[in-house]
Order: structure tokens, then sequence, then C-alpha cells
């Protein structure tokens, strides 16, 4: 086995991904064809077409245009069970992942949301032992900003029902984390972990602004920390994951290409990496060919692509059970597929 079919075949964990950013072409065409939503874009050649962004604030208006497609529980099942499948065969154990309940809120209430989720989720586990859970984001240009409250406690009530972090998304610039204080506090005194974008089209201000006022406990992106040589000290110390994205950060434009993406530094600084795929067929990747491009880009190993596996499953929040039943599964599938290696 050469090294590109073990990338296929290993076991895999993913921090940063979202759910509507994850819906299958065909299926979103579908489903705007059904809602009667007029998409600029009406076949897959045009979709992909459709998906080449100008900058983030061209993606936020497509990813709202996607999601408009979303109407019913129905849609959300359809969607996440088509999630499922593809993580079985990517071979990706557990996720957590992200989704925008507040967008789908004017047709869907919150708890109904949930249960076509977890309808999905079910079924994945028993069906290939995949498991997901959820990590609801707040969109920052949500106004007023109490009435991310609600999904603040709403995530917090489901912490035993699938939902294990409070996420905060959507444009960077002009809604700096501390605009979310008050809705963070309320996860903070409940003990229910934060988990924002930061320092992705904005600088280390950003990540120390997650860090610091909305307790982050991990960072979506982080890739800018690298321009505050005390951020990244300071992230070294506490080994705060970071969940690195790199074709996302070059369809998004944070990085010109994926030769100058900032990951090789990001590891010779011994900060903690992930590997993940944000939105993978907005995209045109997935987890799988995300390990293959990095692989392919800097020469990783096969002892630092486990490494990536290994801390992503580490960083995961799973309870402590259930991430060292991970920890065991990875060890006893990965050393049954280096064994095939040539
Ligand atoms: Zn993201």
């Amino acid at each position: 086995m050469n090294i590109k079919e073990f990338i296929r075949q290993m076991p895999k964990v993913e921090l940063h991904v979202h759910l509507e950013g994850s819906i299958e072409p065909q299926t979103l065409l579908k489903l705007a064809e059904r809602h009667n939503v007029t998409l600029p874009a009406r076949n897959l050649d045009e979709l992909h077409d459709w998906y080449k962004f100008t900058g983030f604030d061209h993606f936020i208006e497509v990813y709202l245009a996607i999601s408009s497609c979303i109407c019913t529980a129905d849609d959300l099942e359809l969607i996440a069970a088509e999630f499922l499948k593809d993580r079985a065969e990517q071979n990706i154990l557990y996720s957590e992942v992200i989704y925008t309940p507040y967008t789908h809120l004017p047709h869907i209430p919150l708890d109904e949301q949930l249960a076509a989720l977890n309808r999905a989720r079910k079924t994945a586990e028993e069906k290939w032992g995949v498991r997901i859970n959820l990590a609801p984001d707040i969109s920052r240009e949500r106004r007023p900003i109490e009435a991310s409250h609600q999904i603040a406690e709403w995530a917090i009530k489901n912490r035993n029902n699938g939902i294990t972090s409070l996420g905060l998304g959507g444009p960077e610039i002009g809604n700096p984390p501390e605009l979310f204080a008050s809705t963070f506090e309320i996860a903070r005194k409940a003990g229910f972990p934060a988990t924002p974008h930061a320092g992705e089209t904005e600088g280390p201000a950003s990540i120390w602004g997650a860090l610091k006022t909305l307790n982050a406990v991990r960072i979506g992106h982080g890739v800018r920390c690298l321009e505050d040589p005390s951020l990244v000290s300071y992230l070294k110390e506490k080994q705060i994951p970071l969940e690195v994205c790199p074709s996302s950060n070059v369809c998004l434009h944070v990085v010109p290409d994926l030769t100058s993406h900032p990951l090789p530094r990001l590891m010779d600084e011994g900060l903690f990496v992930t590997i993940n795929s944000d939105d993978p067929p907005m995209f045109n990747t997935n987890l799988t060919e995300e390990y293959l491009r990095i692989t392919d880009e800097f020469g990783f190993s096969v002892p630092q692509l486990k490494q990536f596996v290994f801390n992503a499953a580490r960083a995961s929040l799973l309870p402590i059970d259930e991430k060292n039943t991970l920890i065991q599964n990875l060890t006893v599938r990965f050393s049954e597929l280096e064994k095939q290696l040539n």
C-alpha cells in the first residue's frame, strides 16, 4: 500500500466542518427546486463556477443562499444523513459538526432541528459506527446580540443530547469576539465549551479576544496567530488546539496558494494542529483530499499524519471514557494499516 492509499484508508477525526457547507451539490439543486429557491446555478457545472469566491463576503453571500434551500426538518435530516454516509466512506470515525441553528429558525423550531439531526446521527451510528456531535454557532452578523442568548441556553440544555460546544462564525472583520461576551458568559457559567472561529480573516487581536473574552477551548482556523510571537507562545504553552483548514484558506484568499500556507510553520512553532475541511464541496475538497494535498505539498510522513489524527481525537469534546475508546480504536486501526505499508 502506498501513502495515498494509506491516507484514504486511515481512520480520521474532524473537528471543523459545517453541515450547511457540506450539502452535496446534487442535493442542493434538488432542495432548491423543491422549495422554489432560484439559485444562480442550475446544474453541477454552474454550481462549480458559483463556488469560486472573490473573498469572505462573497462566500457568506453564497452560504446564505445555500442555507435558504433548507426549509424543513426533513431537509435537515436528509443533509445530515448524506453527510454521515460520506463520513463512513472517508473513514472519519468521529466529527464535531458546526451548524447555524438561527438560520433555520424561521422555518424549523430549535428542538425540531435537533430531533431531525439526532435521527440521522442514530441511524449512522447503528449502520456504520460513525459518530458526530454538534457545535451550533452564533453568526457574527446577528443583532441584537442578546438574541443569540437563546441559542447559547438551548445548546447548554442539550449538552447530553448531541451538542458539545458553542461556536461563533460569520464575518470576522468588524465583528470582534468582545461583542459576544454576554452570550459566551452564559456558556462559561455553565462550564460549556466555546469553539469560535478566529484568526482567519482577522489577525491576532481576534484570537486573543476569543481566548480571553470567550474562553475558547479551541480556535477555528487561528492561522494568523503567527503575526504575534507572544500569542504563539501562549498557544504553545497552553497547547490550545487550532482547527486548520488548508483548502478553505486558499479558496477564501487567506493565503495565495497551498505552497504558502503556514501549516509547516505552525508545526515548527510547536503548536497543537488539527487538519479539517471546513465546507468541503464549496472548496472542492473533503478531509481525505486535505490530507492528500498537504502530504503532496509538504511531504508529511506517516507519523506526522497520525499525529494530526490523534491530535483531533485528543482535542475532541467527547466525555473522557468515549475519548479513550476512540483513541484505542485509532491505535488498533493504524497499527493494522501500517503493516500493509510499503
Ligand atoms: Zn468554518
